[in-house]
């Protein structure tokens, strides 16, 4: 029996004849999907500042270094993207700076924030004018937190990564399993549509995949607001010497993620960082969000495809590529899902999984709101091609 970390009372305990089950799937055990889909965004980091220093991530600044984007450049970045046709408003963040970064908690001050959570508030607000539907990846958040943030959200993330206490997370500031599980929890409670996942490479276990995959069904076995696992694999980079793992890996825990959720769950590969083509037979059915006008900032090094390079992955599967919004369909109102997709159930929180001011900005009558209507009933202009 695996339980979780009680440091936040998550009480998830997982069976120990699942992990094995889960175990022993192989690529041969599942169905490839029937489609691909990918959302088109534009990255907005926030800043880089991170109160963790994870020794894989080339992401965050140290104090005195760390970026702060103004929300001149905030709106600039979102009219960019949306003016390229981007539907979501990708902002990401490290985890909340702690106090050793003064200069950015001094400069939210002068804006007017108490802290960077209400700044992304704005920021969010400021996408939406824009046009663009904002994702945020805000790092670890309490229930408080995401009942103010998903007002301006159409969808949230954070990556579990694993459940192993693991080397890569250690130090005198450190995120913890149980600290995500929380996090994802938490967004469950608070009806969020949301994107996990776990990173392979980081010094896991089989053993630590098969309880991180079972412990994120659990999870939306409880919530159903989990739209989306990442299978991520860690590459090298400047501050680490994490090998790459090989295909044999990545097409087994990308096989043990699709025997692992439900089906309406999608598994997705990140199409810069994974051999995705290699990996179409395996269960994936989604490669993200893939931007036409900003770099990976999380892994600057590794370049996005071009949609013909998303249709060359389709095209290895056999599968028709479709273009998505952040939020999948299921969440969405009956107005704008499209035909033969049935809605998600019900969220525990009972204030519907979308809020108004997303809503409202999917409905409006403007170039932006035909554009995301059209994207989200798969109808629309941006349909990359018409299989
Ligand atoms: S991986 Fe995320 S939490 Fe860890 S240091 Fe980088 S930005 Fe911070």
């Amino acid at each position: 029996m695996f339980t979780a970390a009680d440091e936040y009372g998550i009480d998830l305990s997982i069976d120990a004849d699942r992990v094995e089950r889960l175990l022993s799937v192989t690529p041969a055990d599942v169905d490839p999907a029937d489609r691909l889909t990918f959302a088109r965004n534009v990255f907005v980091p926030l800043t880089t500042a991170c109160r963790y220093t994870c020794t894989y991530c080339t992401y965050y600044d140290v104090p005195g270094e760390a970026s702060l984007l103004s929300p001149d450049e905030v709106r600039e970045r979102c009219r960019v993207g949306a003016d390229a046709g981007c539907t979501e408003a990708l902002f990401t963040f490290g985890d909340e700076p702690d106090d050793r970064y003064a200069a950015i908690h001094a400069q939210l001050g002068e804006w007017g924030f108490d802290s960077i959570h209400d700044y992304l508030h704005r920021a969010c607000e400021i996408a939406l004018e824009e046009g663009l539907l904002p994702h945020s990846n805000p790092g670890d958040l309490t229930e408080a937190q995401f009942a103010a943030l998903r007002e301006v959200n159409a969808s949230m993330g954070v990556m579990l990564e694993t459940t192993a206490d693991v080397d890569a997370h250690s130090g005198g500031r450190r995120k913890t399993p149980g600290q995500r599980l929380n996090t994802i929890r938490a967004a469950g409670r608070r009806g969020v549509p949301f994107t996990t996942g776990i990173l392979v490479g980081i010094g896991e276990g089989w053993r630590d995949r098969a309880e991180s995959l079972l412990a994120i069904r659990e999870l939306n076995e409880r919530h159903g607001h989990v739209q989306e696992v990442i299978v991520q694999n860690v590459v090298p980079n400047e501050r680490s010497d994490f090998a790459k793992p090989d295909l044999a890996t990545m097409r087994r825990v990308v096989a043990m993620a699709r025997a692992a959720l439900p089906s309406e769950v999608s598994v997705q590969v990140p199409p810069n960082l994974s051999p995705a083509a290699d990996l179409v037979d395996c269960g994936i059915d989604d490669l993200g969000g893939v931007s036409p006008v900003t770099d990976d900032y999380i892994n600057p090094a590794y370049e996005w495809p071009d949609l013909g390079g998303l249709r060359a992955v389709a095209d290895a599967g056999g599968m028709p590529l479709r273009e998505r919004l952040p939020t999948y369909a299921r969440y969405l109102p009956n107005d704008l899902r499209p035909a033969g997709v049935d809605p998600a159930p019900a969220p525990t929180n009972r204030d519907g999984w979308i809020p108004p001011a997303v809503r409202d900005r999917i409905r409006a009558d403007d170039v932006h709101g035909r554009r995301l209507r059209g994207v989200a009933r798969g109808d629309g202009p941006l349909a990359v091609r018409g299989d």
